[in-house]
């Protein structure tokens, strides 16, 4: 059983069993599990070896991140790159759902946002430059000791000009401000504040409840949102701020994934084909309900659920807080296989080797099992069945070896 694992290392063994029983669908999130984490994001390189297994697992294999397909910054744009061009790269796109999903895409990278009215495309065209001007005005004050052209270069890798999730990376900043966490806790606190009266903003345009703002990583959710990870010991905490559309949530994207897959198995979408994350229900419950009263049963498939961010910590109050952007999705998952005794499997690829600060795998130097501090707890509802400490070389070594066993030849 896959599912009774708890943070095992025996990823030869999972191949073994993907390969019996039940077809497999893997459901992977992108930065930090197939790439690794860099302070700068067009700095990202991707793996040819880790494209030809994607595209050997066609019919078995989505993406699900909160990234984009398209745009400067877009993996589509790495795919090219690794390959020679957009010509080589047709057909091996990696097939699946980004910015949250509300953006699909396919192996030839022809890409549509779901759900997502003109509007809404129109408000999200003019955030870019509105962090632009914020950014360069908080940089540039004085005390930051910053030189303009260095304020610009900053300015130039932080904002993240993403069609529909339109974000704002403050890695490249924790670096140039090392050492002064005080000055970087408040970048933190304002860019927060920066987000809130965009989203009155687009209140005020008749975009009411059309967009929320994400944090990566976070602290969990109270009334307000997503709780923001404030820079500690030497920790960026929350780095990446995001301004997406409501609904643009991972979890949900998991059911439009499982919509489309049904309907390559069965002809037709169990969910009908106007669903999208926007109309999805927003509650785990929720979804789960949904998923049970539209899927049959001997067509859903076994679901890997793989990601890099999941985090659990104390918070300032001394009580536990977990979150992470990958827990939504990855909790999904696990719950769609005990609703459906499809014996699915999470795991977990420890990205804490990249240029990010965050914690790691660790070796407990008694018993020599895996210790998973900062990442999940003992009673975590959430088990990572498996952990993959080699990060993203490990998780490819890990794909290459199941696409020679499940997948086809090209
Ligand atoms: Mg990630």
């Amino acid at each position: 059983m896959l599912r009774t694992q708890y943070l095992s290392t025996g990823c030869d063994r999972l191949a073994e069993s993907l390969a019996d029983g039940r077809p497999t669908l893997i459901i992977q999130d992108l930065d930090g599990v197939c790439m690794g984490l860099v302070g700068d994001p067009l700095r990202r390189q991707v793996d040819a070896a880790y494209l030809a297994a994607c595209r050997r697992l066609r019919g078995h294999f989505f993406v699900l991140t909160n990234g984009e397909h398209i745009g400067r910054r877009g993996m589509n744009g790495i795919v090219e790159r690794c390959l020679g061009g957009a010509r080589q790269a047709a057909g091996r796109y990696l097939p699946g759902l980004a910015a949250g999903g509300v953006q699909w895409q396919d192996v030839d990278g022809a890409v549509s946002h779901p759900g997502v009215s003109d509007a809404e495309m129109r408000f999200l065209a003019g955030v870019p430059e509105r962090a632009r001007r914020f950014l360069t005005e908080f940089l540039g004050r004085p005390g930051h000791g910053l030189a303009p052209s260095q304020v610009a270069t900053l300015v130039d890798a932080a904002v993240l000009d993403n069609r529909v999730s339109p974000t704002v990376n403050i890695n490249v900043v924790f670096e140039a401000l090392a050492g002064r966490e005080g000055r970087y806790g408040e970048l933190q606190r304002q860019l927060q504040a920066f987000m809130a009266a965009l989203l009155d903003d687009a209140a005020g345009q008749g975009l009411k409840d059309a967009f929320f703002v994400h944090l990566a990583p976070n602290l969990g959710r109270d009334g307000d949102g997503e709780r923001l990870a404030p820079s500690r010991d030497g920790m960026a905490g929350t780095t990446d701020f995001q301004f997406m559309l409501s609904g643009a949530i991972k979890e949900a994207g998991v059911l439009a994934l499982l919509n489309r897959h049904f309907a390559r198995c069965i002809g037709s979408p169990p969910l009908g084909a106007d669903f999208s994350v926007r109309t999805a229900p927003r509650s785990m419950a929720g979804l789960l309900d949904l998923a049970e009263s539209a899927f049959a049963r001997r067509w859903m498939p076994r679901i890997v659920g793989v990601g890099d961010t999941v985090t659990s910590s104390w918070d300032a109050d001394g009580r536990r807080t977990r979150g992470g952007s990958d827990r939504g999705f990855l909790h999904l998952v696990q719950e769609l296989g005990r609703r459906f005794g499809t014996d699915n499997a999470v795991l977990f690829v420890d990205s804490s080797g990249g240029e990010v600060r965050r914690p790691g795998l660790k070796r407990d130097p008694h018993t020599g099992g895996i210790v998973a501090e900062g990442i999940s707890d003992a009673e975590d509802p959430l088990r990572l069945n498996f952990v993959l400490p080699g990060g993203h070389r490990q998780y490819v070594d890990f794909l290459v070896g199941l696409a020679g066993r499940i997948g086809r030849v090209p």
